[in-house]
């Protein structure tokens, strides 16, 4: 008997149109369905609709001068928001679906309706800083989804679990100095953008609750499932969230174009489950974790089934 997972999985997320050749496209998403509907996994989860953020949980991790900047330049028809974020007309809204799927859906697991869900949503999140857009990101899905959750009289703390091929500068600045979220990446290093040292560990009330394990380029599952194992889940186990948030890219995968962390199919499936435990000792089992990176077209959609055939199993 499968566990019960909510799904978004949507084809409006294909409308955030980034132009030719942009790596972040919308045929990820239609691979993506195409490959959960065909191999029966879209339909063992719980299929939710997509929804806006609304504006004051968008501005819990948003600067109001930014929000309305991506607003008039995407009106004024403007290509790109950085060097990387290549957006359209639509991209505020689908954005804001983003954020709003990933926050419906960590409402519905943390009252209890689902065990656990996974947004396939699109554009990502988390080089997203309160102020700027950055590499591929636009609003921050997991920090909005985080002090949403915070807002809650259940939620005193949340575990942000961030094992996309990159270092999620926009998350970890957003929460350095809180201690009621703690924030783990494992990480390509060097790779873009650049953040991520081990020697980043948080700032005032937050020192101890940034943990970053960066690895060199073709690490492969053995490092990448122990900095889970042995780095992030005695830490976690410490902190003690009532909630687990996943930033789960799948770009750290050994097919991926961008980076060569030789990540294997299974390895995803794995680390689903390390950090599946640490819910379950903590919190109650409460996650929910959403797509950022993961730029192959066969070998992402094949890391979601591995990851989300994890999700479901009992
Ligand atoms: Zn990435």
């Amino acid at each position: 008997m499968d566990r019960s997972v909510g799904l978004v999985l949507d084809p409006v997320f294909e409308r955030h149109d980034t132009g030719d050749g942009h790596p972040e496209s919308p045929q990820r998403l239609t691979s993506l369905c195409s490959h959960l509907e065909s191999c029966g996994l879209a339909g063992r989860c719980h299929l939710l609709d997509p929804v806006a953020v609304d504006p004051a949980t968008l501005a819990l991790a948003h600067d109001a001068a930014y929000l309305k900047h991506v607003d008039q330049a995407c009106a004024s028809g403007v290509v790109s928001l950085d060097a990387d974020t290549a957006v359209c007309r639509v991209s505020p809204e689908i954005a804001r679906m983003a954020a709003g799927s990933v926050v419906a859906l960590s409402s519905q697991v943390a009252d209890g309706n689902l065990d656990a869900g996974f947004a396939a949503v699109r554009p990502p999140g988390h080089h997203a800083e309160r102020d700027r857009a950055m590499g591929f990101c636009i609003y921050n899905n997991v920090a909005v989804a985080a002090a949403s959750l915070l807002e809650r009289p259940d939620v005193n703390r949340v575990l942000v679990v961030d094992w996309d091929v990159h270092h999620g500068n926009g998350t970890q600045h957003t929460f350095e100095s809180d201690d009621r979220v703690f924030y783990f990446s494992v990480h390509q290093s060097p790779l873009y953008p650049g953040t991520g040292a081990a020697t980043e560990t948080g700032t005032g009330r937050g020192v101890g609750c940034t943990l970053n394990r960066p690895l060199p380029p073709g690490s492969g599952d053995g490092p990448f499932l122990d900095a889970l194992e042995n780095g992030l889940a005695p830490a976690a186990d410490m902190f003690s969230p009532d909630f687990v948030l996943i930033s789960a890219g799948f770009d750290a995968h050994i097919a991926d174009p961008l980076a060569g962390m030789n990540v294997s199919t299974e390895g995803f499936g794995r680390a689903t489950e390390i950090v599946l435990s640490i819910a379950a000792r903590n919190g109650g089992g409460r996650l929910v974790s959403m797509l950022e990176g993961g730029y192959d077209l066969q070998a992402m959609p094949q890391a979601v089934a591995a990851h989300l055939e994890a999700l479901l199993r009992d």
